[in-house]
């Protein structure tokens, strides 16, 4: 499709030095070298150049180089040339602007700057220092009344399992074979840093990382993958997850190339198959079946972990939470 943008990157093919070998063209996963064979030489669509340098770091003979292309647009603080580039690539490609890996603009990183509006605390407290505020959450079904022994003062009513976090901010869901081990290895021990709970995603728990069990929230999503009594004990908190989270379309999908030795022993599949997550549970049609899976899972824990449901923010969730 012809884009009226102009390219971000110029590409400079030094020809002393290009020897035609075409490696860039293979490299390049944006299409932008080509050979013309009717000339005998390597050009550039510079328009699909995203500056990530692969194709300097394999050519051979040092022939490349690419640069940020100096086009400049006229100043106006609201048009700014982020902006209008953005506009230009909605308007071709009709779809939403996302980046991986967190906000590529200049802004805040949140969980540094993360600011806890305590406007329902009746109490606030006036000098933090004094009168620390604590954020100690328990999460879990709690009784509309509870009963003390009056001799001991110990709880006489028995109350579901609670879990206990130190802020109440949760990681979200990513699972293992999306991300590497060593991601999720950083997840777990920043939870277990911070006093929470991370999640595993529906991929499985690499077994290195069952010693951050109290920190961890295990999935039990369409797939199954790497669901066992093992993974489900190790956990703290055990989360059936309905739908597909912030994946869009029709179900997840991590290619064979990505099943490595370690992710398949992981989610319990053969190496170096496709792992398909369908987009609904092919066993849960109906509130009745979910609560058949969380009575299994609550009876595979003998009764002593939280099973908590995933689903998205609909109309009618309520209906749901109260089947
Ligand atoms: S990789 Fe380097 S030498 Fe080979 S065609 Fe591309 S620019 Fe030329
Ligand atoms: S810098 Fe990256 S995107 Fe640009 S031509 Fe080279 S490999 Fe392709």
């Amino acid at each position: 499709m012809k884009t009226y943008l102009p390219p971000k990157f110029l590409v400079e093919r030094d020809k002393e030095r290009c020897i035609q070998c075409q490696v860039c063209v293979n490299q390049c996963s944006f299409d932008t070298h080509y050979y013309d064979a009717e000339d005998d030489e390597v050009r550039s669509h510079e328009e699909n150049c995203v500056g990530c340098h692969r194709c300097v770091a394999f050519c051979p003979t040092r022939a490349l180089n690419i640069r940020q292309n100096p086009l400049d647009y006229k100043d106006n603080y609201n048009w700014r040339p982020g902006v209008i580039e953005d506009i230009y690539k909605q308007a071709e490609t009709g779809g939403v602007l996302l980046t991986g890996m967190g906000n590529d603009r200049d802004y805040r990183i949140y969980w540094d700057h993360l600011v806890l509006n305590a406007s329902q605390v009746t109490n606030p407290s006036i000098d933090p220092l004094r009168e620390p505020m604590e954020l100690t959450t328990y999460l879990g079904r709690k009784p509309d009344r509870v009963e003390l022994d009056p001799t001991s003062a110990s709880l006489k009513t028995e109350i579901t399992p609670q879990v206990k976090i130190e802020v109440p901010v949760m990681f979200g869901a990513m699972s293992y074979g999306a991300l590497s081990l060593n991601v999720h290895r950083s997840l777990a021990r920043a939870a277990k840093e911070a006093g929470t709970l991370w999640n595993t995603g529906e991929g499985g728990l690499h077994r290195s990382l069952y010693q951050y069990g109290d920190n961890t929230i295990v999935q039990v999503a369409s797939g199954r993958f790497g669901v066992s009594p093992d993974y489900l004990g190790a956990a703290r908190v055990v989360e059936i997850k309905i739908g597909q989270g912030a994946k869009p379309g029709i179900g997840g999908h991590l290619p064979g190339e990505k099943v490595s030795a370690d992710v398949s022993l992981t989610r319990m599949i053969p190496q170096g198959t496709d792992a398909l997550s369908p987009a609904p549970q092919h066993d849960i049609y109906s509130i009745e079946d979910l609560a058949q899976l969380i009575y299994a899972l609550k009876e595979a824990t003998n009764y002593t972990k939280p099973i908590s449901v995933k689903i998205a923010a609909v109309h009618n969730s309520a209906a749901i939470a109260s089947g």
